[in-house]
């Protein structure tokens, strides 16, 4: 029979190796996780300037032209009403001008409204 102190000396040696072997496989995880970390933070500022290049497209039902967006018709042409670049909505004629009327927004178009037809006339068709 070995004194209890003995018998604790041979006990931490037999742990030792699990230890090692424990320090190991968290010292492995810690930089599997810093890794995920810093593979998660590149994906999202990637995801984040999509998103920004994305906002910034004009949709394929619409064409781009004298800083507002005209809507395509599906026979061909674009529809009489101007639209806002930022909220895609028809613009309203206020006093001869054409603005955004959503809250916040007031985008005024760079021609006033008496233009609008001619303006509309030069859209070029590839646009
Ligand atoms: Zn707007």
């Amino acid at each position: 029979m070995l004194s209890p102190i003995v018998e604790k000396f041979l006990q931490t040696l037999a742990d030792a190796p699990t230890l090692a072997v424990a320090h190991e496989r968290l010292a492995l995880a810690r930089e599997l996780l810093e890794k995920m970390d810093r593979e998660n933070a590149r994906l999202q500022g990637e995801v984040a300037e999509l998103q920004r290049e994305l906002s910034l497209r004009v949709p394929r039902e619409f064409a781009e032209h004298r800083g507002v967006l005209w809507k395509r018709l599906p026979a061909g042409g674009v529809a009489e009403d101007a639209y806002c670049p930022t909220h895609r909505l028809a613009m309203s004629n206020f006093a001869g001008e054409l603005i955004c009327t959503v809250k916040n927004c007031g985008y005024a178009a760079p021609f006033n409204s008496g233009n609008v037809q001619h303006v509309r006339s030069q859209i070029p068709q590839d646009a």
